[in-house]
This record gives structure tokens, C-alpha cells and sequence, in this order.
């Protein structure tokens, strides 16, 4: 595709968003508030969808990994702890290779980082006095002994209880701990739809193992392809998938390796999601600036050690932006047809009885829809005629469109059409959960 085409494309999306209920600007009727998103009825069904599904598989189908939520208000000292309050005062410029980001009034340390880039050209942003941690105020006086911060990341709240887990579960090393939830950052230059917002979501896992070299490397590469495959599974082209390695240059400071997995967007290639090896940098810093035991106790061995922490830290909304730019697809004569899987498409069958003005039609369709609603989200359309429904349906991604006709009152049978071949198939209305199911889930 050059580049006017993958303009258009996200232009396309972000209308189709608009039109069809995906996404909507933030507080738009005010004129928006930039980097924020509203998710609408169809967005917010995919959002689910994807968060149910990470959620199943990280720790429903597995024994390894508990959950957690946490709260987003944090004691402030939990981000002292993790570097954040130090790292994102005062004046900040951004490398522009690897985006660490440094005091502008620094001028040695700018001069070092220079040097680290082993003769590249370093670009800057513009200084910018700015906190990249979002500050709010608790309780009734303003001021700085009520300052707090809306959480920059998620991974804190997982991280200060690694204590109250280990003593009120029976997990043991290596074991997990799985959270999905809000954070908000300061960006500079929010952009590319909801790629880069300042209120977003992730969905984290926090994987504690033994402080063993051949440990670490061994989990590392297990979650990169964990998560590879977690990503094919939900229907995304497999060569709109990579993995980039972190140079060593590039890495955050606690990192002993990072991966990033990214999807080749309209705007390049672009990270949705990272396996990052921490070491024992979380849990280390939150025992000394708690005063707090984080150490693990071997009850079989005895031993006693800070574990390392292998992270996978996915962004919830830039996940759905790739799995709506990977499902669109236009037809010959400029439909648009949303083919996104079926485990994750906001509703997996709509319910149209052939003539909206035929009761007996309407009532046994209704039927129809009433009972698979316990099962699934289904839509109901008796709006225009069927290929007008059918395109809609296509629109909103629904996999399967369910007619009742005049047939059907007599041998109990409803016409299946499938969204991605078109094709129908005569299915009895006793077997339809069944055949829905099997294909859906
Ligand atoms: P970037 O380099 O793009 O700013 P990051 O490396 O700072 O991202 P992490 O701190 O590793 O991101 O966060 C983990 C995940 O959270 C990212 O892979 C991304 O999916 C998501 N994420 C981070 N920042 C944002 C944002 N501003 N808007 C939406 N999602 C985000």
C-alpha cells in the first residue's frame, strides 16, 4: 500500500468507528479532550470480548496465575519506589532513537546518552515541563500533601501485593499474577486514533521465577510466544505480526532484555504489547522503600530470594485498533466488510424475520433470538430488506445473519448466512446453538 492509501485506510477506520458505534471522540460535544476515546455499543463489546478472552486464557485455563485489581490511586511513595516521580519531573526531553527521556538541564547526562548511541545522530524533542504520571488531589485541601498520581502503568498495583498473594494463596514459584486495567499518562503528542491516548488500558501479567539466568531466559522466550500465538489465535494476518528485540541501548533501566511484539499499521510498524524481563528491580525497590519482606520463602527447599519478574504488558485499546485495521476488508463494489473473528466480533449472529410486517414471522423469529440471547450477544434487525441487513451486519463485523421465512413455519429450518463466504445453509432451529457454538467459540 504508499502512503495515500494507508491515510485513506486509517481515515476509512476512524469513520467507520464513528458511523457504526465503535469509537467515539472524547467528550466530543465539548470539542473533545485530546488522547481521550469513548468506546461505543459495538467498541465496547470487542473490548469486552478481547479482555474476556486474555482473562480465560491467562488465568481461568491456567494454575499458574492468579488475578488482581488494584486500585488506581496509589500512595505516592509506590511511585517513588518504581522510578516514576523521579524520572518524569522537571524539564524532560526525549531521545528520539530509543526514548529515554532526561533533564534538559542536565547537559552531562545529555552528553552521556549521546555517547551511548555509538556515533548516531541524537534528535531531541522540545523541553517541555511536564509529568507524565497524571496528577489528581485526594481529599479536600489542594496542595502537595494531597497530591497523588493516576497510575502511569499497572504494573505497581500487582507489584505491592506480591506479599498479600503469596500469603493468602497457594501459589509457588514460578507462578503469575494477571491484571486488567486503566492507566493515564501525560503524553506529549497523543495520536493515530487511540495508538497513542492519555487514558488508556492494559492487560498485564507479572510472571515471578526463580533469580536464575537459565530461568529467566527460558520464561522470556515461553511468553514471547505465548503472547505470538495468543494474537494469532484471535485471527491477525500472521505477516502484520513481529517481534523487534530492544537494543541494549534502548532498554528502560530495569530491563535485562525486552521484546516488543508490533503490527505493521497504516502509520509503520507499531508496538501493541511487550515481554519485558525486569529482574528483581520492582520488588527489590518496593522492599526498600517500604520497609516490606518481598522475599519468597521455598517451603520444600527453604530457600529465601527476591524473585525476577518476567512482564507481558499489552495495550487493551491499541490491540482492538489492530484487530479492527486487520479485519477490513472492501468488497468489489465498496462494501465494507468487517472480518474479524468470530470469538471476538461484538455480536456473533443478528436475527431477521424476511418481512417485518408478517407477525407470524416476527413472532417466531423473536423467539428464535430471545433464546439464543441467553447464550451469546445477537442482534435483531427487521429494518429494509435483507441485503441492506446483511450489509450492515457486515459492517459491524457479526459473523452470522439468521433469516425466518415462510419456510420456516413449516419445517422448523432458518436460513444460516455466513459473513466472509456469503454463503447459506438450511439449519434446523434445533441445532442451531450448536452449530453457532461450535463455530463461534
Ligand atoms: P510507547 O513507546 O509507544 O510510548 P511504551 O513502551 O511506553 O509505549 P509500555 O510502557 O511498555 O509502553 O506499556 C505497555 C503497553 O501499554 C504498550 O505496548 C501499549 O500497548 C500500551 N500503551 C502504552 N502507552 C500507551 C498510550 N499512550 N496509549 C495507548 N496504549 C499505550
Amino acid at each position: 500500500m504508499n502512503t495515500n492509501t494507508q491515510q485513506n485506510l486509517m481515515e476509512k477506520i476512524v469513520a467507520l468507528c464513528k458511523r457504526r458505534g465503535f469509537i467515539f471522540p472524547g467528550s466530543e460535544i465539548y470539542g473533545g479532550l485530546g488522547g481521550t476515546w469513548d468506546y461505543g455499543p459495538l467498541g465496547v463489546l470487542l473490548k469486552k470480548n478481547l479482555k474476556d478472552i486474555w482473562w480465560k486464557e491467562m488465568v481461568q485455563l491456567r494454575s499458574d496465575i492468579v488475578g488482581v485489581d488494584a486500585a488506581i490511586m496509589m500512595n505516592p511513595k509506590a511511585w517513588e519506589a518504581s522510578g516514576h516521580v523521579e524520572a518524569f519531573t522537571d524539564p524532560l526531553v526525549e531521545c528520539k532513537i530509543c526514548h529515554s527521556r532526561l533533564r534538559a538541564d542536565k547537559q552531562d547526562e545529555i552528553k552521556d546518552h549521546e555517547l551511548s548511541h555509538n556515533g548516531k545522530k541524537v534528535e531531541w524533542t522540545e523541553p517541555q515541563q511536564f509529568n507524565l504520571l497524571v496528577k489528581a488531589y485526594l481529599g479536600v485541601i489542594e496542595g502537595k500533601q494531597s497530591e497523588i498520581f493516576l497510575r502511569g502503568e499497572i504494573t505497581n498495583g500487582v507489584h505491592v501485593n506480591f506479599r498479600n498473594v503469596i500469603d493468602s494463596t497457594r501459589v509457588r514459584i514460578p507462578f503469575g499474577i494477571a491484571q486488567v486495567g486503566k492507566a493515564f499518562r501525560n503524553e506529549i503528542t497523543p495520536g493515530n486514533f487511540t495508538f497513542r491516548s492519555r487514558e488508556f488500558e492494559q492487560m498485564e501479567v507479572q510472571f515471578y521465577i526463580k533469580p536464575e539466568e537459565k530461568e529467566g531466559e527460558k520464561w522470556f522466550e515461553y511468553w514471547k510466544q505465548n503472547r505470538m500465538d495468543f494474537y494469532l489465535s484471535l485471527g491477525i494476518n500472521k505477516d502484520n505480526l513481529r517481534f523487534r528485540d530492544h537494543a541494549p541501548d534502548e532498554r528502560a533501566h530495569y530491563a535485562k532484555a525486552a521484546t516488543d511484539i508490533e503490527y505493521n499499521a497504516p502509520f509503520g510498524w507499531s508496538e501493541f504489547m511487550g515481554i519485558h524481563h525486569r529482574g528483581d528491580w520492582d520488588l527489590s525497590r518496593h522492599q526498600k522503600y517500604s520497609g516490606q519482606d518481598m522475599s519468597f520463602r521455598d517451603p520444600f527447599t527453604s530457600e529465601s530470594y527476591i524473585p525476577w519478574d518476567i512482564e507481558t504488558s499489552a495495550g487493551v485499546d491499541r490491540s482492538v485498533l489492530f484487530l479492527l485495521i486487520d479485519a477490513y476488508f472492501e468488497t468489489e463494489d465498496g462494501r465494507v466488510v468487517m472480518k474479524l473473528s468470530p470469538k471476538i466480533a461484538p455480536f456473533k449472529a443478528a436475527v431477521f424475520p424476511l418481512l417485518a410486517n408478517k407477525p407470524e414471522l416476527v413472532e417466531k423469529a423473536r423467539g428464535i433470538y430471545e433464546s439464543l440471547k441467553v447464550k451469546m450477544m445477537v442482534a435483531w434487525d427487521d429494518r429494509g430488506n435483507i441485503g441492506k441487513r446483511y450489509a450492515s451486519q457486515d459492517e459491524a463485523g457479526t459473523p452470522f445473519c439468521i433469516t425466518v421465512d415462510f419456510d420456516t413455519l413449516k419445517d422448523e429450518s432458518v436460513t444460516v448466512r455466513d459473513r466472509d463466504s456469503a454463503t447459506q445453509e438450511r439449519i434446523k432451529i434445533s441445532d442451531l446453538d450448536n452449530y453457532l457454538l461450535t463455530k463461534i467459540f
